[in-house]
């Protein structure tokens, strides 16, 4: 989007020239808790006062209530911080296939992992190659292999593709990349049960999805108890500071030995800081309960616009995909409309749109989007 920003309160944001915007994107849900939210400017600025970076070497005061903060919230065994949502991910291959090595007894070099298609885990070299989006990955192989793809929402795939080598499953519980796809209902139930079965772990990205993004504060809450891994990223850094997370079940957190792992900014007293207060303000918000409540609100408001432009309207709590008609319009020429109008939104694969503000969004400002979002409807599908 042609647009230049230069600050940002809460859901909106202002270019160089002073024209607000409704932030509709919201960092692919980095910044659920809102732009400055001052909870989140307030601890940064407190632990930079007190210590910021210290080596890895050493335990620090903040860590321990963040990992244990993380669980609990969770339900998870064990917590690793990261940075990057890719490296959250690249943690739990590593995490994946060492137990599928030590625990599960496959021998060395042969661990498969099952992912789903048009799946989006981040950029490293290992995870574009096995991303079905020849954008992600041309001109950057030769990729490792050791991934099985199946069709996404398809459990029948995933038992027929699960072989004695296979160590896990490695899936998001819903696509955001892929355009805001939704599984069909009791999918991962029975994923689960499937992974159980066979011994395969059930590794579910939520960096996405995760911290209330869906209207609960997991996605995988929607079906089942927790998975075996997880992996957390986006809005856990308040929107000011990546802050990952790779969480699992005790006996898979612990094939990483010391020295097999590490990352000198994961975890640091300013990351651990944010993302405590993070998931503090995504409790005393109730955000996940916002998201659900204010989802439903949005969703029914777009549906009702009853417009021929929109070809499919769906979506969990405050994440809704919208496909567009393009006979009328391309996504993206929507988007541009709606930046004319105020609204900053992007498209995802040509045909789709997304829905996406911080979800401290209020019912208030939703109203004033709606006329906004009407007037280009009406305007491009005349
Ligand atoms: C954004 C995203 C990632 C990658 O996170 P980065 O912080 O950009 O590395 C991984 N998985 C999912 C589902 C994501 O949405």
């Amino acid at each position: 989007m042609p647009v230049v920003l230069a600050r940002g309160a809460g859901v909106w944001v202002w270019d160089v020239d002073g024209n607000k915007y409704l932030d509709f994107l919201s960092a692919y849900s980095a910044v659920s808790a809102g732009h400055g939210n001052p909870r989140i400017k307030s601890v940064l600025a407190e632990q930079l006062e007190r210590l910021d970076v210290p080596s890895r070497a050493f335990y620090t005061d903040r860590l321990g209530t963040f990992v244990e903060k993380l669980c609990t919230f969770s339900g998870m065994d064990k917590a690793l911080p990261m940075n990057t949502g890719t490296e959250a991910v690249e943690t739990a291959i590593k995490a994946a296939r060492r137990w599928g090595y030590d625990v599960k007894g496959i021998p060395d070099g042969k661990a498969r992992i099952v992912v789903s298609e048009h799946n989006f885990h981040g950029r490293s070299t290992t995870i574009c190659g096995f991303s079905s989006e020849p954008a992600y990955k041309r001109g950057f192989g030769p990729f490792d292999g050791g991934f099985d793809t199946i069709p996404f929402g398809d459990a029948a795939a995933l038992e027929n593709a699960i072989t004695p080598q296979t160590c896990a499953f490695l899936t998001e519980p819903m696509q955001g990349e892929a355009g805001i796809i939704l599984p069909p209902q009791g999918w991962l139930k029975a994923v689960q049960t499937i992974c159980r079965k066979h011994n395969v772990l059930l590794i579910l990205d939520e960096i996405q999805t995760g911290l209330g993004r869906t209207g609960k504060n997991f996605a995988f809450e929607h079906e089942i108890d927790h998975p075996d891994g997880l992996t957390l990223g986006k809005a856990l850094g308040g929107g000011v500071y990546p802050v990952s997370a790779f969480l699992a079940r005790a006996d898979v957190m612990d094939v990483f030995d010391p020295g097999s792992h590490g990352s000198t900014f994961g975890g640091n007293p300013l990351a651990a800081a944010i993302g405590l207060e993070a998931l503090a303000i995504l409790e005393d918000e109730d955000l996940a309960g916002r998201s659900q409540d204010l989802g439903a609100y949005l969703k029914d408001r777009l549906m009702a616009l009853n417009t021929r432009l929109f070809r499919d309207i769906r979506g969990a709590g405050l994440w809704i995909g919208v496909d567009i008609d393009p006979d009328i319009i391309s996504a993206r020429s929507f988007c541009g409309h709606l930046k004319d109008k105020g609204i900053l939104c992007k498209e995802t694969h040509e045909i789709t749109v997304r829905f996406a503000p911080p979800l401290t969004i209020t019912r208030a400002e939703i109203d004033w989007a709606m006329p906004q979002i009407e007037t280009v409807c009406r305007a491009v599908s005349r």
